[in-house]
């Protein structure tokens, strides 16, 4: 069999590869994954999760996802809606074999692993294809890979037998026949988990949880990519650059995101230190604030029927308690001293070029293989934006990402692309402006000036530390 790509990895990011090489070029495709649907990590993902951004600006750039709603009810009502786990899976389902499947341009292999040197062998059958790969290998599989959700990872604790410890995908299962329930980890899973107990009427009392760390997270009233929120989002984004601009430290730099509305944190009296980009609305926060058992001793490495065993002392437990496994870690940062560029000869590692945008980043990618002709243009143009961990990790990926983005408003046909691509939250933002919105366009005036101050301070806060 003989192609043009070979894209590695169905999941979001490989989706987003292939769609725009779909509409924007007439080359053939094949894509391989080890699962039996696209989607990636959301085949395994739990029943209740939820995209943590809008579904607006979340897929492929040729297919909306959702319907332009607010959500009706729920700690999100009024906000823009979220797709969750089946609506995802959903749309890839169909996407794959509605649209790009019966154009007889794409060859899809399902449960199938790439080997590398042009082979795909089947997980099932063992069956091994050759594929002549005309153009370039993509490899759109191997960050996300990295990364685990709570139904794949293997535990780093012991469970002694007889305690009930689940992922969260088999909580509606188990939580009947339990009378407390002990939330292990503090990340976007975790959060969600507990507003999935409350919302199911557990009382706060019966909820325990073990939280190793603290997070900053972004306030989701304030940074809204719709049009109908231009004017907090783009204030927001304001406050943030002026900070940026002026502040001395990482600590300022936060407690000013705080002020602006722009960040919260779940515990007022705790500072956290880190950032994993996780997006909760101020009735979410509230919350998860009503848990009160709060266990703060570091990372647990022991259940027993007696005792929880942590980093940093021992809990007693009781009989009857449920406790739910959200320790896995989604992502995982790059080792960027080894890793190979963007474009790399005849191969495309697909990353994130703009912070914690994947699949905008996964489509600008392929948007660029389809146009641009310049190795030294494609290298300034796809520094890697990591993963990020603490705050300063956080502000040193924003100080790439604005790398990045000027280098793309320097080329005319990348600048256009983007500013009508569905991926980018701007778009959306700036949907339906016109010289008659004074206000508006004298607010978004102030944004480029603002940006290249903020990209000449930010290193200064960074040495500060
Ligand atoms: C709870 C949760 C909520 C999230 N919410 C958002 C959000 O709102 N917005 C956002 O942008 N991101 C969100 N993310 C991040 C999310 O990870 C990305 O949006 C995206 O789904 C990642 O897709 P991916 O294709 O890069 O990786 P994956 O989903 O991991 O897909 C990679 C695929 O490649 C396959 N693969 C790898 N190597 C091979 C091989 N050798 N052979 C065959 N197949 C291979 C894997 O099996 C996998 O299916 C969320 C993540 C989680 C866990």
């Amino acid at each position: 069999m003989e192609v043009d790509y070979l894209i590695v990895g169905a999941g979001a990011s490989g989706m987003a590869f292939l769609d725009v090489m779909f509409h924007e070029t007439d080359a053939t495709v094949a894509i391989v994954d080890r699962n039996d649907a696209p989607g990636g990590h959301w085949n395994d993902a739990y029943p209740f999760v939820r995209l943590h951004q809008s579904s607006g600006f979340y897929g492929v750039p040729s297919r909306m996802l959702g319907h332009d709603r607010m959500c009706a009810d729920g700690l999100n009502r009024g906000l823009p809606e979220m797709a969750g786990k089946s609506e995802i899976l959903h749309y890839y389902a169909d996407l794959m074999e509605n649209t790009y499947l019966p154009s007889g341009r794409v060859r899809y292999f399902p449960m199938s692993e790439y080997l590398g040197q042009g082979q795909i062998r089947s997980r099932v059958s063992g069956a091994v294809t050759d594929v002549k790969i005309r153009r370039k290998l993509v490899d759109a599989g191997f960050w996300g890979d990295l990364g685990r959700v709570p139904a794949t990872h293997r535990r780093n604790f012991d469970v002694a037998p007889g305690v009930g410890c689940v992922a969260p995908n088999d909580i509606a299962r188990h939580a009947p026949d339990h009378e407390s329930f002990c939330v292990l980890g503090a990340g976007k899973t975790a959060m969600d988990t507990v507003i999935w107990l409350l919302g199911r009427g557990i009382e706060p009392a019966r909820i325990s949880w073990v939280r190793p760390n603290d997070f900053w997270i972004f306030q989701r009233e304030n940074v809204v990519p719709h049009r109908d929120f231009f004017f907090p989002t783009i204030r927001g984004a304001r406050a943030e650059l002026i900070s940026l601009s002026r502040a001395e430290t990482v600590a300022e730099h936060c407690a000013n995101m705080e002020k602006a509305g722009l960040w919260h944190r779940i515990d007022p009296q705790v500072w956290p230190d880190r950032h994993h980009a996780a997006v909760a609305s101020l009735a979410e926060v509230a919350a998860l604030r009503q848990v009160r058992d709060v266990i703060r001793k570091g990372r647990v490495t022991g259940i027993t029927p007696e005792r929880i065993e942590l980093e940093q002392g021992t809990i007693a437990t009781g009989d009857g308690r449920l406790f739910i496994d959200c320790t896995a870690s989604a992502g995982v940062k790059l080792n960027l001293a080894e890793q190979p560029p963007v474009f790399d000869g005849d191969t495309i590692n697909v990353v994130m070029i703009r912070p914690f945008q994947p699949l905008f980043s996964a489509a600008l990618i392929a948007h660029m293989e389809a146009t641009v002709d310049d190795a030294e243009m494609l290298r300034r143009c796809t520094r890697i934006t990591n993963f990020h961990d603490t705050v300063a990790e956080f502000l040193a990926v924003q100080l790439t990402g604005m790398a990045n983005q000027y280098q793309w408003s320097q080329v005319p046909g990348i600048k256009s692309w983007i500013e009508s691509c569905r991926l980018n939250a701007g778009t959306h933002l700036l949907a339906g402006i016109g010289a008659e919105d004074t206000e508006k366009l004298a607010l978004l005036g102030e944004i480029g000036p603002l940006t290249a101050q903020a990209a000449q301070n930010l290193p200064r806060i960074l040495a500060a530390g």
